[in-house]
């Protein structure tokens, strides 16, 4: 039987719920057990697909497809667990469940209402959540309510696991409450008044907490652990303190030598071998001691709220992990270029055009890609990126003038990106995608098998084939492969079945690859990722045997 670890948020929203609940999965992995997580979503929308990169950060897709939570990111990075489209969900997909149910006459004339209707499919969801990732049962489901305690939305959910908490019995499940404990004037008191505040709220609703983990800017003392135990009625070896670090790695130890995962095996009766983390611990050593740096510019649109380039971000610090050297990242915004010029990016060691959607500041990243190109810059184009590169390789070396995606120019001459309009999915069933379609359902998305060309950059990286996951709308516009072939674009890997490009590459360049997948969701910290690690290696080989 499946037991549940539920931990839910207090005072603050974005205190790395997921970080903390990921790091904990981590040593309880370490020691053994088999542990899933799933992410609960309060907001209506039903998926993050639709939403502002802006608003909401990333949007993580799974290896099945689901465009889900950047937390399932962490865990994924965090445990070797895969997640999956049962792994998260909104309350949008509870109404749209329970509205579906309603319609086809499922609760018999019964009012359909919050309790119980919305509680048990909230129930049903989690369940079914749990069971999914293993074969045979998992040991622990970590179960991270988003939200903060207190909010009107949140509250269908927490009661949900509290009803869950009675029927499951005592030691099948682990109450944890992350929350703020701040300080409030340069004296660096911490103030535990919001804690008490928020703890008391969630037994307000029945929830009585395990663990309370205390983000604050620094270690807390005895003194406020005391207090904040006293006041929340949890023994003092409870009040777990998770201060700011400068790598989100250090957390799994954190946690265990405070015996985080010891209060959670003895309460859920469990007794499995101690926590080995001597692979994080090795992690944290290497991010310390870099033998050198590499300056990599991501020229994007949504720079100032770097949320939205999450994976990105950890996949190019395990390449840094890998390769013994500190990624330093410059986010620079493509509009500016456009306006101010290309000297913003002439001291980069490394260019990455990552993915993105919409008409803004295109141009600007079709004129860094071409500075890359042009200057032996190590390029990496990532979905949009990659259509991008061909845009510009199509406009300046093919000579295809003005050559375009119809994404922003529908009546551009020479169509390079464009629009499938009749489309076989990963499940082999035809889905249609046109300019009309709708928003939510058009895209290819999840994993793919794909093969890979004989003597290319991208067999010396990947080898026979790769394995990546897509998130996108428009292709190659395979009427445009020979020109653009004949011209010198590589094609590194494309699908079999539709011929569709997956990677180009250039020859007499240093390290220029496009991939029209997302390499930065199959990334962790403990293997890094072959693509990435290659491409900081070419950094450093090109900015270290040049100075020499
Ligand atoms: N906007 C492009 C498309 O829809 C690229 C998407 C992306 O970068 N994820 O194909």
């Amino acid at each position: 039987m499946i037991k549940y670890i539920f931990i839910t948020g207090g005072v603050v929203s974005s205190l790395g719920k997921g970080v903390t609940a990921a790091s904990l999965a981590a040593i309880l992995e370490s020691r053994g057990l088999r542990v899933t997580m799933l992410k609960l979503d309060p907001y209506i929308n039903v998926d993050p697909g639709t939403m502002s990169p802006f608003q909401h950060g990333e949007v993580f897709v799974t290896e099945d497809g689901a465009e889900t939570d950047l937390d399932l990111g962490h865990y994924e990075r965090f445990i070797s667990t895969r997640m999956t489209r049962f792994n998260n969900f909104t309350t949008g997909q509870i109404y749209d469940s329970v509205i579906k149910k309603e319609r086809r006459g499922d609760y018999l004339g019964n009012t359909v209402q919050v309790i119980p209707h919305i509680t048990n499919e909230i129930q049903d969801f989690i369940v079914k959540g749990a069971n999914n990732s293993f074969e045979g049962d998992a040991d622990i489901a970590i179960v991270e309510i988003g939200g903060t305690v207190g909010d009107i939305e949140s509250l269908p959910f927490l009661e949900a696991v509290r009803q869950m908490s009675l029927l499951l019995g005592r030691s099948n499940f682990f109450f944890m409450h992350l929350t703020l404990v701040p300080s409030v004037s340069s004296s660096s008191e911490l103030k535990t008044k919001p804690t008490q505040h928020s703890v008391q709220k969630l037994r307000e609703i029945g929830i009585f907490p395990d663990v309370i983990l205390c983000r604050a800017s620094r270690r807390i003392s005895s003194e406020e652990r005391s207090k904040i135990s006293m006041f929340s009625n949890v023994p003092m070896e409870s009040v777990i303190s998770v201060w700011n670090v400068d790598s989100i790695y250090k957390i799994p130890s954190i946690l265990q030598e405070q015996g985080v995962d010891d209060i959670v095996c003895k309460t859920m009766c469990f007794n499995p071998s101690p926590a080995d983390l001597s692979v994080w611990k090795k992690l944290v050593e290497r991010i310390e001691n870099p033998s050198c740096d590499v300056d990599i510019g991501i020229i994007g649109k949504y720079i100032d709220f770097t949320e939205s380039y999450k994976s990105l971000i950890e996949a190019l610090a395990h390449a840094g992990i890998h390769t013994n050297s500190r990624v330093n990242i410059k986010y620079i915004n493509s509009e500016d270029i456009e306006n101010k010029g290309i000297d913003l990016i002439k001291n980069l060691d490394g260019i990455i055009v990552p993915g993105g959607f919409g008409n803004r500041g295109i141009e600007g990243k079709i004129m860094a890609i071409n500075y890359a190109r042009e200057n032996k810059i190590p390029f990496l184009g990532i979905c949009l990126g990659m259509q991008l590169a061909v845009v510009e390789f199509a406009r300046n070396v093919a000579g295809l003038r003005n050559a375009n995606s119809t994404e922003f120019d529908i009546d551009t001459k020479y169509p390079v990106i464009a629009l499938i309009n009749e489309w076989k999915d990963i499940s082999g069933q035809i889905e249609r995608r046109s300019v009309d379609s709708d928003k939510g359902g058009t895209l290819r998305k999840g994993a793919q098998n794909i093969s890979v060309k004989n003597n290319t950059r991208t067999n010396g990286i990947y080898g026979a084939s790769l394995y990546e996951r897509h998130r996108h709308r428009y292709e190659v516009n395979n009427n445009y492969l020979k020109c653009l072939n004949d011209a010198g674009l590589i094609i590194g890997a494309s699908t079999s079945s539709e011929n569709l490009t997956e990677v180009i590459e250039l020859n007499d360049h240093p390290w220029f690859i496009g991939v029209q997948f997302h390499p930065e969701f199959t990334s962790t910290p403990r293997n890094g990722h072959p693509l990435f690690i290659d491409y900081v290696k070419a950094i450093i080989n090109r900015k270290f045997s040049k100075s020499v």
